[in-house]
């Protein structure tokens, strides 16, 4: 902490800082009015008590600036403790991107250039994640369900299902099939790591999170 604030903290205290009350009682000066109020300026009312300060917000802004600080202080040591604890915002984007490449990809299989064709998106996204392998995995999972019969997994309500067969099925149409599919189990796959984080105490460990010290400095 700054000696300065240091001295502000242990002086308000003890009311040693120079309010105009003060510095009236030190023989410093003429006036204790408080310039906002015209009430007496007291260390006390300067901190806590002037109308004026609290009517333009000043207190509130005070009290807010500190959450903010604590709120932000928080959030620096868990993403210091756990880098790859995302929000499900980002997610929800990584999502949409792979989604987008899967349609990419999907499109350009069924091109009738040979050179289109065969061009395949060099996408490797994230640490794992890739594109050829999700579409394959999708249309085996599409195949396999018109065997078995759809079940209803999607996002979609209950009953919402057009029974689409997949192997019946051409064009734009089956590319939602495919997307349909990766979207399900991009979402599933969400779920269950929002579902892991808590359980592994990624969210509420406060043992971890106290690791950073907090200075005054960051309140
Ligand atoms: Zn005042």
């Amino acid at each position: 902490m700054a000696p300065l604030r240091i001295s502000f903290l242990i002086r308000s205290v003890y009311d040693l800082v120079p309010s105009n009350a003060n510095l009236v009682r030190w023989g410093k000066k003429d006036d204790p009015t408080c310039p906002l109020c015209q009430g007496r300026q007291t260390t006390e009312h300067v901190l806590s008590s002037c109308k004026v300060a609290l009517s333009q917000g000043r207190y509130t802004w005070r009290h807010n600036r500190v959450l903010q600080e604590l709120a932000s202080v928080m959030s620096t040591a868990k993403e210091e403790i756990h880098p790859s604890s995302t929000s499900s915002t980002v997610f929800t984007a990584e999502e949409e991107y792979k989604c987008g490449k899967a349609r990419l990809l999907t499109m350009l299989e069924e091109s009738d250039d040979p050179v289109v064709k065969t061009a395949q998106p060099s996408l490797k996204i994230g640490r794992q994640w890739k594109v050829t392998e999700a579409v394959d995995e999708a249309k085996e999972c599409l195949k396999m369900k018109e065997v078995i019969g759809q079940t209803q997994t999607d996002r979609r309500g209950l009953g919402s299902t057009t029974a689409k067969r997949w192997s019946k099925t051409e064009g734009k149409e089956k590319r939602d099939m495919i997307i349909d599919e990766i979207r399900n189990k991009e979402d599933s796959t969400r779920v269950q790591k929002a579902v892991q984080q808590p359980q592994q105490g990624q969210w509420t460990n406060w043992d971890t999170a106290i690791q950073r010290s907090l200075t005054w400095n960051d309140i």
